[in-house]
């Protein structure tokens, strides 16, 4: 009998030295992808000229909320009479709403072109918040290294940074290979029919881009919790967006003798659902990707659990699934944003509704989502239907082993020196789903460091751009362009 309890005892324990061995190996081995060290790369330009024209473009009120503002024809001639070498040297289209479409020719049509976005219409100021403004929003104020003033971060900032970078480039004398398209949506707030109608003109006349370039993420530093080195998250793709209704009827009638499911009740209940079944998400696709790459920077604990997924994904994916931040790069979002029901206390809705916003994970089709919805509320009495408004699938997940993202990787560690870059997921809708269809590879990321609570600050409070930060910026375009 004791022999066998040893043996058993004896086996136990090679097991777990097993599993111990596993893990360490599996750690050891999980370090960030080699990637060629970049030299460190400075373009010369002149950052303080730069930031003051920043702070000029910022006092342009190009809010679009109303597109007939004078304002928007205004900053398209600002950008023209600005960059004298750069109107010279470029073609350019004006795209209707206020879109110009610059193309710098390239020295060799055998390569794809290229393009570069930025778009510079704003999001209004809420008039509540006017006196919490260290300097007024329109002001452009340069204080204390910084420019301030809506739109310096969202994103007349990277316009402007890669306008000085084309200016510069050619002044020195540059000229690309490839051609390269820059392009200034002017409605990308509302929808971005200007960045549409560029792809499709792009599209129109046969031309194909290799990649295209547009604002996603950023270069975030000491934001994400664990991690003491800055991050770029130079995305591959974006969710989509999808507004579902949910409406419910029934015959109306007296409080005082309500059945015992009203109109009001039933969207309860579905919405109760709902919440309670998210749309199945996990680690897989650009969600792995994105993970895979970030896990190998955290401290050695959390390395050892991202090293050995096999054996951790249920857990990590608990983990990840129950903050709002990493719970959306995992799946389809579900979230019940409006309820309408009887305008009165004492009478019985005739109809119940309820709105739904979803943002679609790439995995996860316009379809899918809906079916998911029927299934999970169960409820033939209540109709699904699509909201008013625009609706778009996720887009396609561009690779990131093509050049495209590796110059842009090495532009980025050229302008900021050894960083974490990781492949991501933008979780908003932005100009590049459009500008990704006339691509094969779309990539998203504004080349700025943000530290902290400064990204509060997109589309809030005090938006602003350090210089050093514009002056990254022009690096990272000028190296990228001179790589084109
Ligand atoms: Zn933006």
């Amino acid at each position: 009998m004791g022999r066998i309890i040893k043996r058993i005892l004896a086996g136990m324990l090679l097991l777990v030295v097993a599993l111990v061995v596993v893990l360490a190996v599996n750690t050891m081995r999980y370090k960030p992808a080699a990637i060629s060290q970049a030299e460190p790369f400075d373009l010369g330009a002149d950052v303080d000229a730069a930031a003051r024209t920043l702070s000029e473009a910022v006092t342009f009120q190009t809010v679009s909320d109303d597109l007939s503002r004078p304002d928007f024809p205004a900053f398209v001639r600002f950008v023209e009479t600005t960059y004298p070498r750069v109107n010279a040297t470029m073609t350019r289209e004006i795209l209707a709403p206020n879109t110009p479409l610059y193309k710098w020719q390239g020295s060799d049509d055998s390569l794809q072109p290229v393009l570069l976005a930025a778009h510079y219409d704003v999001v209004p100021v809420a008039p509540w918040s006017l006196d919490k403004w260290v300097h007024p929003p329109y002001d452009g104020a340069i204080s204390d290294g910084f420019v301030w003033g809506r739109g310096t971060l969202d994103d007349k900032g990277a316009l402007v940074a890669m306008m000085t970078a084309a200016e510069k480039l050619i002044a020195d004398g540059f000229t690309p290979k490839r051609t390269v398209y820059f392009s200034f949506g002017g409605d990308e707030e509302i929808g971005g029919d200007g960045a549409k109608a560029v792809a499709e003109h792009l599209t129109a006349q046969g031309i194909r881009l290799a990649w295209a370039l547009d604002e996603g993420s950023f270069v975030l530093d000491k934001i994400i919790p664990g991690l003491d080195q800055p991050v770029a998250s130079i995305n591959l793709s974006e969710k989509g967006y999808l507004t579902l209704e949910l409406v419910a009827k029934s015959a109306g009638g007296h409080s005082s003798m309500p059945p015992r499911v009203t109109a009001v009740g039933r969207i309860a209940r579905a919405v109760e659902r709902l919440q309670a079944n998210p749309v199945p998400g996990g680690l897989t696709g650009v969600s792995d990707e994105f993970f895979d790459a970030l896990g190998r920077y955290f401290p050695l604990g959390q390395r050892v659990a991202f090293a050995n997924r096999w054996l951790t994904e249920p857990l990590l994916e608990r983990i990840l699934s129950a903050a709002p931040s990493t719970d959306a790069m995992l799946r389809t979002t579900t979230a019940p944003t409006m309820l309408t029901g009887s305008t009165k206390e004492n009478v019985l809705a005739t109809q119940a509704t309820a709105t739904i916003n979803f943002r679609l994970h790439p995995r996860d089709s316009i379809e899918d989502v809906v079916a998911h919805v029927r299934e999970t509320i169960a409820d033939p009495e209540i109709e699904v239907r699509h909201a008013p408004g625009f609706a778009s699938p996720a887009s396609p997940v561009s690779s990131s082993q093509a050049q495209g993202y590796k110059d842009i990787e090495a532009s980025i560690l050229a302008a900021f020196g050894p960083l974490a870059t990781v492949p991501g997921l933008t979780i908003a809708a932005t100009d590049a789903r459009h500008y990704a269809t006339a691509a094969d590879a779309a990539y998203r990321i504004n080349p700025f460091k943000i530290e902290g609570h400064d990204l509060e600050r997109f589309h809030g409070i005090n938006e602003r751009l350090s210089v050093e930060n514009l002056g990254r910026g022009i690096n990272f375009f000028g190296d990228l362009l001179r790589k084109q």
